[in-house]
């Protein structure tokens, strides 16, 4: 038989790290399959790529998401929950689809103890899927951010929201986790809020986290500065694709069978 053969599509996709974390597990455990990468310029072309290249699984990154939750024949019902999927798998001609980031973040924040109350930074996409699981976990989760417009489906959610404007100071309440959901800080030496607000709610907060990963960002180290215990997104990268591998190889390892290859990549 063939090789398995795994893919991430996205655009750009040159810079990802999904093909070394999967291939350090495939070889590690001896898993007869590999990873590759594909830069997909139209998402509607996604489910004719995938086919074209024999494909048995793929990762889906940015921009494609949504192409991908279109794509999908049958949807495991939190991917169909909160509309995105960054997972496909083919079995017998049909692909399903799946939401790891969510449930990888889940599990990074997790790490962090007595944490109730928690404060998103950012309302985007990656926002959407780990505001649903958050809130499902039973943590309170409020929403801070730039534009208004963002804000309102979470709104239609259940969820409380702010912009910068409206955002109460001084502060009703705190924060236990305040966390950076935007992409301020990623190419630019930006913050993701008005430095007031971050002020406000930083010093009252039992740690920080930003889901950019690889680079220490100016919210870190405000975060820092205040001597807060942070965390960058490097766990949710390692999480979400330790999920993503249980379902490419039909759960045969156990999440830490997995992690012990897979984390080798942060080291590389
Ligand atoms: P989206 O484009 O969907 O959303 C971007 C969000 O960032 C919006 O809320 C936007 O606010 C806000 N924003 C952008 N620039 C600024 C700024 N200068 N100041 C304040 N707010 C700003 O992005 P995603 O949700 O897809 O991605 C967000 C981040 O998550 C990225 O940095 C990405 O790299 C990271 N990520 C990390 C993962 C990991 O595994 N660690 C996985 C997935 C994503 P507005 O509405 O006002 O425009």
């Amino acid at each position: 038989m063939a090789k398995a053969l795994f893919a991430i599509f996205g655009d750009p996709v040159s810079h990802s790290k999904s093909p070394l974390m999967h291939n350090l597990a495939f070889k590690g455990l001896d898993h007869d399959a590999c990873y590759t990468r594909y830069r997909l310029e139209e998402g509607s072309k996604l489910k004719e790529k995938f086919f074209s290249l024999g494909l048995k699984g793929i990762n889906i990154t940015v921009p494609h998401k949504t192409h991908a939750y279109a794509a999908c024949d049958v949807l495991d019902p939190f991917a169909k929950k909160v509309g995105a999927v960054n997972t496909i798998v083919e079995k017998e001609g049909k692909l399903y689809g799946y939401n790891t980031d969510a449930p990888g973040f889940l599990r990074a924040i997790s790490e962090f103890e007595n944490i109730n109350t928690v404060l998103f930074l950012g309302a985007g996409g990656t926002a959407q899927s780990t505001a649903v699981i958050l809130k499902e976990a039973g943590y309170a989760v409020t929403l801070l951010n730039r534009s208004a417009e963002r804000l309102e489906k979470f709104k239609a959610q259940g969820f409380s929201t702010f912009t910068f404007e409206s955002f109460p100071t001084p502060l009703p309440s705190s924060y236990d986790l305040v966390i950076n959901m935007t992409s301020a800080g990623l190419e630019e030496e930006t913050l993701p809020a008005p430095r007031n607000i971050l002020d406000a709610v930083i010093p009252r907060a039992k740690a920080c986290v930003d889901v950019i990963y690889g680079k220490e960002t100016p919210f870190l180290k405000l975060a820092k500065s205040y001597k807060k215990p942070v965390k960058d997104g490097s766990d949710m990268l390692l999480y979400q694709g330790i999920i993503a591998f249980e379902y490419f190889s039909g759960n045969r390892y156990t999440f830490e069978q997995i992690k012990t290859y897979m984390e080798k990549a942060f080291t590389l």
